[in-house]
């Protein structure tokens, strides 16, 4: 890199970090927003365009052997092209790249049938590669952390530690339905569109008691009023998610299609209409795109947390 470049890119990162500055001395005065209530979820900022970060990110991949000879050349190539590709599709709006930095294949096929509390821990003594992130592409993931299904990544540290984890598992078969961008959206700290960041404060209507249970407590409706910044995944761009309620046999989105939750209200007696499109929900058969709110997070999330990453 020459000297200019690097001044020129040294420029740009001061200068989105004293924007940051800025936003944060700003946020100490509480500021009207769409629907009247400050965000929780720290954003590189609030305003309804993305942030161009100029950062690339080098992927370890990791394949294991099998018995065969699927795990080939052609095979590898293919799963590498697919996984950058739709990464490099999701990130392009802000700016964010990702390269293959080397491949290594794991001679013990019996990895490829994995389990992350048996194997995650030797798996990534054995062979991860500091300040990168290291990817595992096992033939079946039978058993991920808790709440996913087909690729996970590892909890996001506390505020006051930076020991990251800097791995990602997909089951090499998951490379469709927005798996990759899903688990990505994970690393960069993202929750689900169902989930609830806030457990503890009041909410009144709650939603109604149903089988299976919904845990996000945010309301469908938006503008004055609404409890978008505070509950649910703390985003007002992502719409208020029942999952898993009202899904089930013969009337699920994820098995369906893009269809509607059938019939659910929230307390408000509003009707849920759920983001089925968003990388972060759970319906597999129709995700296909981050909000802006989550770019916004994503992009404070890499500049103040993973600019460590080569
Ligand atoms: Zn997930």
């Amino acid at each position: 890199m020459n000297s200019y470049y690097r001044t020129t890119k040294s420029v740009a990162y001061l200068t989105i970090f004293l924007g940051i500055l800025l936003s944060e001395l700003l946020a100490q005065t509480p500021k009207s927003l769409g629907s009247g209530v400050k965000p929780v979820q720290t954003m590189v900022n609030t305003a309804m365009h993305d942030t161009c970060l100029n950062k690339t990110f080098s992927i370890v991949f990791y394949f294991i052997k099998d018995t065969g000879t699927i795990v080939n050349a052609t095979f590898m190539n293919a799963a590498r092209t697919a996984v950058l590709n739709k990464l490099n599709n999701a990130f392009s709006r802000i700016c964010v790249k990702f390269q293959a930095c080397s491949t290594v294949v794991i001679p013990n096929s019996l990895w490829n049938t994995w389990s992350h509390s048996q194997l995650a821990n030797v798996a990534i003594n054995s062979y991860s590669t500091a300040n990168t992130i290291n990817l595992f592409l096992p033939m079946d993931l039978v058993a991920p952390l808790a709440g996913e299904s087909s690729a996970y990544t590892y909890t996001i540290p506390p505020l006051s530690s930076n020991q990251f984890t800097d791995v990602v598992v997909i089951d090499v078969d998951a490379l469709t339905d927005g798996y990759v961008e899903h688990v990505f959206g994970h690393f960069f700290g993202l929750p689900h569109t169902n989930a609830e960041i806030d457990t503890i404060s009041p909410v009144s209507p709650l939603p109604p008691a149903n089988t299976p249970s919904i845990n996000s407590r945010e309301w469908v409706k938006r503008g004055p009023g609404s409890n978008c910044y505070t509950h649910g995944d703390g985003f007002c761009d992502t719409e208020a998610d029942p999952f898993p309620a009202g899904t089930g046999i013969g009337r699920s989105p994820s098995i369906e299609g893009c269809g509607p939750v059938y019939g659910l209200k929230d307390g408000n007696g509003d009707y849920y209409f759920p983001p089925v499109d968003n990388f972060m929900s759970a319906y597999t058969k129709c995700r296909c795109r981050f909000t802006q709110e989550q770019y916004n997070y994503m992009a404070r999330f890499i500049l103040t947390r993973k600019l460590y990453l080569h």
